[in-house]
């Protein structure tokens, strides 16, 4: 835009001197100066404004509107029009936006950050669920939605990154990958924070499961874990996908194992009196006294005592409050939040979105 207005002027400058040329016809192919367009500050006839075009969109010549571009006006979204992109393998597409924010019915805006290039469609689904969806539930949250956190949107790539695989929805610009919401206040709904409130997440669920046809989160497949894909793939049959588990509290990756008895532990007889008894907590090693192989002894020291017979449940149990849980199957029943949890907060994101 500012390479336009620029130009322009100097256009205009040059328009002193020379005669101007005839204005570009409308089925004329895509100017590569910008300068070579007839200058801003010249007057020219009042086209009437193409309602729903924002300005400055570079839509394609000689292609009228879509009626999905028609229908995304500024009152529903800053998303201007972008070229169309052919890119290798099947990728690209057309009637792309640059989806910059949304614009609630009260005039207010919620970015999308950074802007996401997207099919018109997917445009539009995305605005209908921010003003719809997203905007109530900041307000039940008593603040007003800022911010889409945008992990990835248009990039030609195979599925969750992996070379050969079918093409992403991603690389037909029909996917944005959300990794939170952020509200005025400064607070961030993170949707994979199994430590963010259960009520909001689930509230973003439901609605983005109603919206749109493919909804892939934690638990659905490994790539997912720190965001989640949004998509409108069409399937046969009107099939819908809607994987996200809602984790809660601690992860789902603990050990299976007792840990190794650490060094400053007390006195085995000591520590088991209260849950095994003194028997078994030191059973006699009658073996101790004969020779032992010398390989057999060494390992024997690097390993710490033998797993116990499985008899956990009650151990478990009676540790809980101070130890992670035991790998668990996805819960999805509230829970309250153990003592000591792990948190994952503070976690950096890693550099690429993984799908
Ligand atoms: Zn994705």
């Amino acid at each position: 835009m500012i390479a336009l207005v620029v130009g322009g002027v100097s256009a205009a400058r040059a328009s002193e001197h020379v005669p101007l040329p005839k204005p570009r016809p409308a089925a004329a192919p895509q100017a590569s100066v910008a300068g070579a367009e007839p200058a801003e500050t010249e007057p020219a006839p009042a086209e009437p404004a193409e309602p729903g075009t924002a300005p400055g969109a570079t839509a394609p010549a000689a292609k009228p509107p879509s009626a999905c571009r028609l229908a995304l006006t500024e009152q529903i979204a800053i998303a201007p029009s972008i070229p169309d992109i052919t890119g290798p393998g099947g990728c690209g597409g057309t009637d792309l936006v640059r989806l910059e924010a949304v614009v609630l019915p009260d005039g207010g805006r919620v970015a999308v950050s950074p802007a996401a290039t997207v099919r018109c469609g997917m445009a539009r689904a995305l605005a209908d669920w921010v003003r719809a969806d997203i905007a109530p539930l900041a307000t039940s949250l008593g603040s007003r939605a800022a911010a889409l956190d945008n992990f990835d949107a248009y990039e030609c790539r195979g599925r969750n990154r992996v070379r050969g695989a079918k093409l992403s929805e991603h690389g037909r610009a029909n996917a944005l990958d959300v990794r939170g919401i952020k509200l005025a206040d400064g607070r961030m709904i993170s949707l994979t924070d199994r430590e963010a409130p259960r009520q909001a997440r689930e509230a973003v669920m439901q609605s983005v499961c109603a919206r749109f046809t493919t909804v892939l989160g934690p638990g659905s497949d490994g790539y997912h874990e720190d965001h989640i894909h949004l998509d409108l793939a069409e399937r046969r049959g009107g099939y819908r996908m809607c994987q996200w588990a809602l984790y809660e509290g601690l992860p789902e990756i603990a050990p299976a194992m007792p840990l190794p008895r650490p060094a400053e532990a007390p006195p085995r007889e000591v520590a088991a009196d209260d849950e095994r008894g003194p028997q078994q907590a030191t059973p006699p090693q009658p073996e101790a006294a004969e020779p032992v192989p010398a390989e057999t002894a060494e390992r024997e020291q690097a390993e710490p005592a033998p797993p116990p017979p499985p008899k956990p449940a009650k151990r478990a149990k009676a540790k809980a409050a101070s130890k992670p849980a035991a790998t668990k199957p996805i819960d999805l029943t509230p829970r309250t939040a153990p003592a000591a949890k792990p948190s994952v907060r503070g976690k950096p994101a890693p550099a690429r979105p993984p799908a």
